[in-house]
C-alpha cells in the first residue's frame, strides 16, 4: 500500500504510469503531476477503468522548489519519481528533503543553461579535475549524501535502463559470475525503424546533448576523452543483426569505476545508423544544437529547444516504429583463477512494447526499470539511507522484478568480445 508523486508525463513517464497501474497492490495511488496538466488528465481518464490504482493529477512547475514542496505537502507520497527532465533533479531532492520524502530519478542533473557563469565556474574546475567534459556528472547530486543520511531518506538515481539495468548487470555478475572484473562493455543498440530521416527515441534536447558530446571511457584509474564519434566498431547483436556502434560518455561509467573495485577499463558503445549521424552532424555545423539563447526578430530563442519543436515528439513513434532493441553488458574477468568472459542483456521488440503500453522499446527499457526501481523502495528490498545508484544494492530482486514486468534478462557464457 503506497502512495507515489510522479513528476512529467512524457514518453516515458507514461510507460512507468501504466506499468505502476498494473502492480496495483503496491502502487495503491498514484498521482501524475506535470508543467502541462493536459496531458496528466488525458492518461488518468485512460487508464480509470483498466487499474485499481487511484490516480489524481496535478500541475506544477519542478524548476520551482516552493511549488514541489506545497504539492508534496498536500499529497504526502512516501516516493516522489522525478520522470521529469535532468534539468529538475536537484530542484526535486532539494523539495524531498524539505518534506522529508525518498526520491528517484533516471538521469543525473545537468542544468539547462550550459552558458550560466556559476554553472560554468564549477564544470570548468570539474573538468580540470575530473577529465571528462560532458555537461553531466553525479557530483552535484552525490553533493547530497550527507544531508540525505542525516535525514534518513533514500535517494535512488539513474533508475532506467542504462544508467539503471545496465549498472544492475554489473552488480550481479559480480556477485554470481566473478573474483574479480577486468573490463566491462556496455553495448546499447537500438535496431528500430521508425521511418523518418531524423528523430530521437527520448527527449531531443537531452539525446543530441549526449551524443554531440566528446566521448570517454576509464582505463587503469583515470579518463581518456576523444573527439564526439570518433571511435566506431561494428557488433552482431542477437535479434538485431550487425551494426556500427560508437563510444559515448556515459554517467554509469562514472560511479562503476567507483563502485567495482580493480576494474581496468569501462567503456559504453551506443548503435547509430548514417542517416541520424549525417543529420547531427548537419544540424551541429550549422549551430541548431547549441543551447546558448540566440535573438531572433527580436525575441530569445534557444537553438536546440526551437529544434525540439520540429522533430518528431518520441512519444508519438510508437506505432511506426518496427525491430528490436539489445542492450547489455560484455564482462571479462577472473573465477576460482581462470579468465573468462559473460554477456548479460535484454532484447525488446518496438512493436510488442506497443501493443502493451502503447510506446516504442526506448520509452519501455526506461519506463520498466523505473517503476521495478519504485517497486525495490516501496517494499523495502531496497533500503538504505544516502544518495546511491543501482549498483549499490542488491541485483536479485531487482532483476528478478525486470523479468517479471517484461524485461527478461539473457545470458551467453561465451560471447563475441568488441573488437580493442
Ligand atoms: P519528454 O520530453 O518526453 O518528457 C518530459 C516530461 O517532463 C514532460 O511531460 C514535460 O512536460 C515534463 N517537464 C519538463 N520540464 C518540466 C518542469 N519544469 N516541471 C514539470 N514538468 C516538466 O522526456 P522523456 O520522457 O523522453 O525522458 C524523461 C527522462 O528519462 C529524461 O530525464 C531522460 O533523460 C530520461 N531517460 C533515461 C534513460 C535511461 O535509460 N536511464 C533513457 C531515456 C531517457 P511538458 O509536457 O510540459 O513538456
Amino acid at each position: 500500500m503506497s502512495r507515489v508523486l510522479i513528476i512529467g508525463c512524457g514518453g516515458v513517464a507514461n510507460v512507468v504510469i501504466r506499468k505502476c497501474c498494473q502492480v496495483s497492490e503496491v502502487f495503491t495511488e498514484i498521482c501524475i503531476a506535470s508543467r502541462t496538466k493536459s496531458k496528466c488528465d488525458a492518461l488518468a481518464d485512460l487508464l480509470k477503468d483498466r487499474t485499481e490504482t487511484k490516480i489524481t493529477t496535478a500541475q506544477v512547475n519542478a524548476d520551482e522548489v516552493q511549488e514541489l514542496i506545497a504539492l508534496i505537502n498536500e499529497y504526502k507520497p512516501e516516493l516522489v519519481m522525478n520522470i521529469a527532465l535532468p534539468y529538475q533533479d536537484l530542484t526535486i531532492m532539494d523539495a524531498c528533503l524539505a518534506c522529508g520524502v525518498n526520491y528517484m530519478d533516471t538521469a543525473n542533473y545537468e542544468p539547462e543553461d550550459t552558458e550560466d557563469p556559476q554553472w560554468r565556474a564549477v564544470y570548468e574546475e570539474r573538468c580540470k579535475k575530473d577529465g571528462f567534459s560532458a555537461y553531466f556528472d553525479y557530483s552535484w547530486q552525490w553533493a547530497y549524501r550527507e544531508k540525505f543520511e542525516k535525514a534518513g531518506l533514500t535517494a535512488l538515481l539513474g533508475c532506467g535502463f542504462d544508467p539503471g539495468v545496465t549498472q544492475a548487470y554489473c552488480a550481479y555478475a559480480k556477485k554470481h559470475e566473478f573474483d574479480t572484473i577486468e573490463t566491462i562493455d556496455i553495448l546499447d543498440c537500438n535496431g528500430g525503424d521508425h521511418g523518418y530521416a531524423f528523430a530521437t527515441n527520448f527527449n531531443p534536447e537531452i539525446n543530441l546533448r549526449e551524443v554531440s558530446a566528446p566521448g570517454s571511457y576509464w582505463e587503469n584509474g583515470h579518463w581518456v576523452e576523444i573527439p564526439p564519434m570518433s571511435i566506431k566498431r561494428e557488433y552482431d547483436f542477437e535479434g538485431v543483426g550487425k551494426k556500427d556502434m560508437y563510444l559515448l560518455h556515459h554517467e554509469e561509467i562514472e560511479s562503476l569505476a567507483r563502485n567495482i573495485p580493480g576494474i581496468r577499463r569501462i567503456r559504453f558503445f551506443m548503435t547509430f545508423g548514417q542517416s541520424y549521424l549525417t543529420h547531427m552532424q548537419c544540424l551541429e555545423n550549422v549551430g541548431m544544437l547549441s543551447t546558448a539563447p540566440i535573438l531572433f526578430e527580436g525575441r530569445e530563442i534557444v537553438p536546440i529547444q526551437f529544434l525540439k519543436a520540429l522533430l518528431p515528439d518520441p512519444a508519438t513513434l510508437g506505432p511506426r516504429t518496427h525491430g528490436k532493441t539489445n542492450i547489455g553488458c560484455i564482462f571479462t574477468g577472473k573465477k576460482d583463477g581462470k579468465e573468462k568472459t559473460y554477456y548479460i542483456y535484454n532484447i525488446c521488440d518496438h512493436q510488442e512494447c506497443y501493443q502493451e503500453v502503447e510506446s516504442q522499446a526506448i520509452s519501455y527499457t526506461t519506463g520498466v526499470p523505473a517503476m521495478c526501481g519504485a517497486l525495490m523502495l516501496l517494499t523495502g528490498e531496497w533500503k538504505k539511507e544516502g544518495v546511491y545508484t543501482v549498483e549499490e544494492f542488491d541485483p536479485d530482486p531487482f532483476i528478478d522484478a525486470l523479468d517479471r514486468y517484461g524485461l527478461p534478462h539473457r545470458e551467453n557464457h561465451n560471447p563475441a568480445l568488441v573488437e580493442e
